[in-house]
């Protein structure tokens, strides 16, 4: 008898194991199919490449900003401070003054390249950021007589969504003059020649000295000259993400 029980035993306990195992490798399976299920949802996570990388996640790119800002209130100070108001200093806007980087991720994501017709949609969302150290830069030279040109070529037609923009960023001053871009034709150093001598554009309010200007593209500067160096009142900001190199 007890030996007859101890192989009803023995076979229940082989039935529970068999049925462990079944159901333990059921288990995995469920959880193959769920991890399957939950990968088809995730979104594709597209990796930046590392020019748009460097903008959006490195602490050098917001360093190299802000140095190159530090240093420019550094040497015009002085000068800015005692300026009169037939005095103006000259900055691009984009990765100059704002960061559109959100627009360079877009970009990557739907797999296209630049084109007007997506940049201007982006200019109209108004969405761009601050680049590194400019408002802080802004904001001091707001503290003197010096006007502010922004010289850009974003469309004069986009000229209204980009001011919103910088409302929204605590960059914005009725004094400020924005000569934005007409038609191809109207290049940069157009303006600044308009600008230097009280022209077109600017003939309402006279010629105006420069003492400082600002960009990422070596088109937003003059040549240099024994007036205008790079380092001292012509300032360059990094962007690896475009140019015409
Ligand atoms: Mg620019």
């Amino acid at each position: 008898m007890k030996q007859y029980s101890l192989l009803i035993l023995s076979i229940f306990v082989c039935a529970c194991s068999i049925n462990i195992d079944t159901s333990s490798r059921e288990k995995s399976s469920d959880i193959k199919n769920e991890k399957k299920n939950w990968d088809a949802d995730k979104p594709k996570t597209t990796k930046l490449p590392n020019d748009v990388r460097w903008v959006t996640n490195s602490s050098e790119y917001q360093l190299l900003c802000e140095q190159t800002y530090y240093n420019a209130w550094n040497n015009l100070s002085t000068t800015l401070k005692t300026a009169d108001s037939q005095t103006a200093i000259v900055m691009d806007l984009d990765e100059t003054v704002l960061d559109n980087s959100k627009y360079q991720i877009g970009l990557v994501k739907k797999n296209q390249s630049y084109n007007p017709e997506s940049w201007s949609l982006w200019v109209n969302l108004k969405e761009a950021e601050l680049v590194p150290g400019a408002k802080q830069f802004i904001d001091s030279v707001r503290t003197t007589n010096v006007r502010i040109i922004f010289l850009s070529n974003r469309m004069a037609k986009n000229e209204l969504p980009t001011m919103e923009n910088m409302k929204t960023l605590n960059i914005y001053e009725t004094d400020d003059i924005f000569m934005l871009r007409i038609d191809k034709p109207d290049k940069k150093h157009i303006r600044r020649s308009e600008i230097i001598n009280g022209t077109g554009r600017i003939s309402e309010i006279g010629p105006l000295k420069v003492l400082a200007y600002f960009g990422d593209a070596r088109h937003d500067f003059p040549d240099p000259d024994n007036n205008y160096i790079f380092g001292q009142n012509m300032f360059m900001l990094p962007n690896p993400m475009y140019g015409k190199w």
